[in-house]
């Protein structure tokens, strides 16, 4: 029988450190450093995600996080080249396309638009769409990419950063004018370029939890001539409305995708062993409902892979999109044996109870949607940086799951446990914890390098205790 698999199964880095082994301090969210640990996590982690089945990374802040300087062929020194040469080496030599995460109009451009009222409209961090001045920078920016470096394609990100509302622009509405810019630089690349593979990226596109009206398709099919995929991560909801879903596939000129329905954006400055969240299962239910409405691409985020949780996910969802009729436990056992080399049936059964168990524990004790009134400082800091539905806010449901605060204003806390679960929750939740633990432990008898894994998962587990203990004793929180 053929294999039911994704044709395009891409990984989604997000930047350049998010998959990072040891967490980052002493710099803002996004840090874009290339330092020796950077190098040696990121050989790992292509290693990883190519014997996992994935075909692309899709990668963001090789070259700048904000900031490309007027003089665009300044953005990087000479030093920094020989290592952005090396780490798509990497890429390569592993067999992975590079899609490079290319902000357009926005993402990139802070400081030409702080710099430059040519370019600037109400927006301090997307240039404004209606003037020519902008356009030539942001085809410089391409020229620049596309002439110095060995990219496969680029991810279009327009919308993430909101847009210019100045008289020009405020003519067109949202889908209108993210699509117009997004096609305008895809005409672009083509022109130059006409082999790179050209993806599209809605964050950001409509308010969290609002659709994409049936009326406008007709804007996005347009655009859809022009790419070859069209990806409604679903960071707080898909911008289709899942019944629209197959009719839309069916008519959209490009390949259709999502980001898996679920996913954990890693938090920059954490201890790697803090959380332990597998979300395999979830994830797999989406990608095979997705697959069946004609879906062929996605691009799931990655995560440090020393988080034992993450790994595990990661390897089984590269395994899974390569034939969907799979069971996941089957793949869950399939982890245990090649990355956790546990040979006996028994103690592989046991492992897959563990993840099996541990993705339950948190999601049948946690609500999917945001509490509300939760006091600034435990909470993921997101509420203000999105616009979200004004009609429809029970449908912004995470996707997209934060951890800690995304920009690190306040000290480092479990948000998610305050965000997404109350008193009740959080007891019920420690306790299925203490059986995992035991689970954890029984398996601590295999040997060799299996043994300093389980220990993580071990350790894992005891933190994510130690934070629930920890949000327990806080009064304004167990209300
Ligand atoms: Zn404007």
């Amino acid at each position: 029988m053929d294999k039911k698999a994704f044709h395009h199964r891409i990984a989604f880095g997000v930047w350049l450190n998010d998959f990072r082994n040891e967490p980052i301090t002493s710099q803002k969210w996004p840090s874009v450093i290339i330092d020796q640990q950077t190098i040696s996590d990121f050989q790992q982690t292509m290693g990883f995600i190519h014997r996992a089945g994935f075909t692309a990374i899709d990668l963001f802040g090789l070259l700048t996080n904000r900031d490309w300087p007027q003089d665009i062929e300044r953005v990087i020194s000479s030093d920094r080249k020989v290592l952005v040469d090396r780490l798509i080496e990497t890429i390569h030599s592993h067999n992975l396309e590079l899609i490079y995460g290319l902000g357009v109009y926005s993402w990139g451009f802070d400081t030409i638009i702080r710099n430059n009222p040519e370019v600037r409209g109400t927006n301090l961090s997307a240039m404004c769409g209606s003037r020519e001045k902008a356009r030539v920078l942001m085809e410089k920016v391409i020229d620049f990419v596309g002439e110095n470096f060995a990219v496969d394609g680029y991810h279009l990100e327009v919308a993430d950063q909101g847009r210019c509302r100045c008289e020009d622009c405020s003519k067109e509405d949202d889908i209108a004018y993210y699509n117009r810019l997004n096609q305008q630089t895809a005409i672009y690349i083509r022109t130059r370029w006409p082999e790179k593979l050209l993806l599209v990226n809605t964050s950001g596109y409509l308010p969290w939890g609002d659709w994409i009206p049936a009326e406008d398709f007709h804007s996005v099919f347009d655009l859809g001539r022009t790419i070859d995929i069209f990806i409604d991560g679903g960071n707080h909801g898909q911008f289709i409305y899942e019944k629209d879903r197959q009719q839309f596939i069916a008519q959209l000129p490009c390949q259709y995708g999502t980001s898996g329905g679920f996913w954990i954006y890693p938090p920059q400055r954490w201890d790697r062993l803090r959380w332990f969240l597998p979300y395999f299962l979830r994830s797999a239910a989406h990608l095979r409902q997705l697959y069946w409405d004609g879906s062929r691409s996605c691009e799931l985020y990655l995560g440090p892979l020393n988080n034992p949780g993450t790994e595990v996910t990661l390897f089984c969802l590269g395994r899974f999109l390569q034939d969907v009729d799979q069971k996941p436990l089957d793949l869950l056992e399939a982890a245990a044996e090649e990355i956790y080399q546990i040979h006996n049936p028994r103690q592989r059964q046991i492992f897959v109870e563990l993840f099996h168990d541990a993705e339950m524990a948190f999601f049948n004790h946690s609500f999917p949607h945001r509490l509300t009134n939760l006091p600034e400082k435990y909470s993921d800091g997101i509420d203000t940086l999105f616009q979200w539905s004004k009609v429809h806010q029970e449908r912004a449901i995470p996707g997209e799951f934060f951890l800690d605060s995304l920009l690190g204003e306040y000290p480092p806390f479990p948000v998610y446990l305050a965000l997404h679960m109350n008193r009740e929750g959080r007891l019920r939740y420690r306790k299925e914890l203490g059986k995992l633990l035991k689970m954890a432990k029984s398996l601590l008898v295999i040997g060799g390098e299996s043994w300093y894994r389980m220990r993580s998962i071990e350790r894992c587990i005891q933190n994510v205790i130690q934070d629930l203990d920890m949000i327990h004793a806080i009064p304004e929180l167990n209300i």
